[in-house]
């Protein structure tokens, strides 16, 4: 009984040391989830096996064993045996198998820190074309363009401290852009952003206006985390952790209607349908992820991300 309480203490302790490394490894719980935009329709739309599912509430529940970080430590312990009684040795060997993978790669990281400077061929899949870390010559050519637009579109914008691997970190203070208003569900501002996603936003403005889109809810914009689709954490940097994407609980109407995902994508609201509709249109984003086609990890959410180009120049992609 002794031994095992402690074996919890010791495994939650490797997982809150692990957790402390969100560069390394993600730690996205399913309400916070993010993916990459699946490559087909077909891809999209298909149904999670109940084998992943299982799986994957098995992975959440210990990381939001593991995540309580703060708590004390008798609260991580009984919360970790807790786990363990639910799905007994399965869950503990699963844990450890992790535990031990993520040692594993961490060690690993230490060893090399410098190559994973360059993003490793895995992360590279998921970032934008000519995305490079740190910043090419040309992101930072394009991210100048990107500037002198937001001055030219008459967007109020303040430079911002570095942060993951957001390429030009900027805030925009009022968090109005094309004439919609942007709010946050959790936090108060200042919200950091890419220059690149401010710039996407705005040219989506007056078609979300004409739907009639006044304000859009988001759950949070940048994050250091990877991504995470139909229940699954990939070792893929999510674009989040560029300040290219936002996760959007809720739309609000010029009425006060407000539209959200969560309860209403999956009754047929038309205006969600229609929001969705004109982003995946615009060719400016990639394919708006939505209960539909990530029912697991996108159920309450929609999460629209910028399609960058770094190897095209600014103004031929407007
Ligand atoms: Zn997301």
């Amino acid at each position: 009984m002794a031994r095992s309480l402690l074996a919890s203490v010791v495994l939650a302790g490797v997982a809150a040391l692990v957790v402390g490394r969100v560069d390394a490894q993600p730690v996205t719980t399913p309400a916070q989830a993010d993916a990459v935009a699946p490559a087909t329709k077909a891809a999209a739309d298909a149904k999670p096996t109940s084998k992943s599912a299982a799986k994957s509430k098995t992975v959440s529940k210990s990381k939001t064993a593991s995540k309580s970080k703060t708590a004390s430590k008798s609260k991580t312990a009984s919360k970790s045996k807790k786990l363990k009684g639910a799905s007994k040795s399965k869950s503990a060997s699963k844990a450890k198998k992790r535990s031990s993978a993520k040692i594993a790669s961490k060690s690993k990281k230490q060893r090399s820190k410098k190559a994973t400077r360059v993003a490793s061929s895995s992360r590279a899949d998921n970032m934008p074309r000519g995305f490079a870390w740190p910043p090419s010559e040309q992101m930072i050519a394009a991210s100048k363009a990107c500037e002198s637009e937001l001055d030219e579109l008459g967007i109020t914008w303040t430079r911002a401290a570095a942060e993951g691997r957001i390429v030009d970190p900027i805030t925009v203070p009022s968090m109005e852009l094309g004439g919609i208003l942007y709010t946050s569900v959790y936090r108060k501002g200042p919200h950091k952003l890419d220059c690149h996603f401010v710039h996407t936003l705005a040219m989506i403005g007056p078609e979300l206006r004409a739907l009639g889109v006044r304000e859009v809810r988001f759950g949070s914009i940048y994050r250091n985390t990877n991504v995470r689709v139909n229940g699954v954490t990939k070792n893929i940097l999510s674009r989040h952790a560029l300040g290219i994407a936002m996760d959007v609980n809720a739309f609000v109407d010029e009425y006060g209607r407000v539209a959200v995902v969560k309860d209403d994508y999956q009754l047929g609201d038309p205006l969600l349908l229609g929001i969705e509709q004109a982003i995946n249109r615009t060719g400016k984003f990639r394919i708006v992820l939505t209960p539909k086609n990530d029912p697991i990890s996108h159920d309450d959410h929609f999460h629209i991300e910028a399609a960058v180009d770094y190897t095209a120049p600014m103004l031929s992609r407007r």
